[in-house]
């Protein structure tokens, strides 16, 4: 019997995720991108591209694609698409697991102020004008455009459309991961006094985080959204194995 699994994907552990569950002869895995990367790292299983059209459109979906497991592996900050995957499994009647990446917590030496947007991140810079670098990926970087005073360093995996109306911003495209040796020189040449940064927690961009208390600069922390309550595992390994505990045959699963 083959077992059809849907995940929500657009990170790097939802394609580490697909491959390592695709091994498994009766799995049919399939990866959903919302499509917002134009040319978006291959997944190396079958790929679905765009919105479903809500919580019902993805009820729908699960339904009529006969899902009988819905993985939300999106990223911490896709709040929309998480609440929708939780009403839309038990609209469905489907198995709901979600891979939710530790944030990271500030040590010793870190120089964090927390705010709950980023727009608030903006405000947060202050009115005197500083160099900032703006690591928060592409769609939200116009909130900065309140703050014009501050030069930017603005870094993202797709150029920033339409640019930003301040006077002083360098765009820099970069796919991570981004090792914090590569990070402690951008900041220094590019002579950086805060950094304004989501909590994606994970290795790849936390880099610019070490690199900042090394140097002893500020981060604007932007906080995580409210996700919500479905079973959930921290890493591809926990979660691949609670798939295969769901889908054991009975005798195996034990109680
Ligand atoms: P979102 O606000 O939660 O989702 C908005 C809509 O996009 C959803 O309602 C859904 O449309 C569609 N969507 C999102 N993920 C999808 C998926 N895997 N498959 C199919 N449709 C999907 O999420 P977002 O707009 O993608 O991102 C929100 C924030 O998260 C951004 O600020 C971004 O910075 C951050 N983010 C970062 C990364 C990253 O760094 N790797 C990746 C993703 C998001 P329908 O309602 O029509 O189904």
């Amino acid at each position: 019997m083959t077992h059809r699994i849907l995940i929500l994907g657009g990170t790097t552990e939802a394609r580490q995720l697909a491959g390592r569950l695709a091994r498994r002869a009766d799995f049919s895995v399939t990866l959903s991108l919302a499509g917002r990367t134009e040319s978006p790292a291959a997944q190396g299983v079958p790929v679905r591209v765009g919105g479903f059209g809500g919580a019902d459109g993805l009820a729908a979906y699960l339904h009529a694609d006969k899902i009988d497991l819905l993985i939300d592996a999106t990223h911490p900050y896709a709040a929309r698409i998480s609440a929708n995957a939780a009403e839309a499994a038990k609209q469905a009647g489907v198995p709901i697991l979600a891979l939710r990446r530790p944030g990271w917590e500030p040590v010793d030496g870190d120089r964090w102020t927390l705010v709950d947007s980023v727009a608030e991140a903006a405000r947060a810079l202050g009115t005197a004008p500083r160099r900032v670098f703006l690591a928060i990926g592409r769609q939200e970087a116009s909130a900065f455009e309140a703050a014009p005073q501050h030069r930017y360093l603005i870094r993202s995996v797709d150029p920033v459309e339409p640019k930003l109306a301040v006077p002083d911003a360098h765009y820099l495209l970069a796919r991570g991961p981004f090792p914090e040796a590569d990070e402690r020189a951008l900041l220094e040449s590019h002579g950086i006094d805060a950094v304004v940064s989501k909590n994606s927690g994970g290795e790849a961009t936390y880099g610019k985080i070490a690199a900042a208390r090394a140097h002893g600069v500020e981060v604007v922390m932007v906080r995580r959204p409210v996700l919500p309550d479905v079973p959930s595992a921290e890493t591809v390994d926990a979660l691949a194995a609670k798939v295969d505990h769901l889908f054991a045959p009975v005798a195996e699963r034990g109680v």
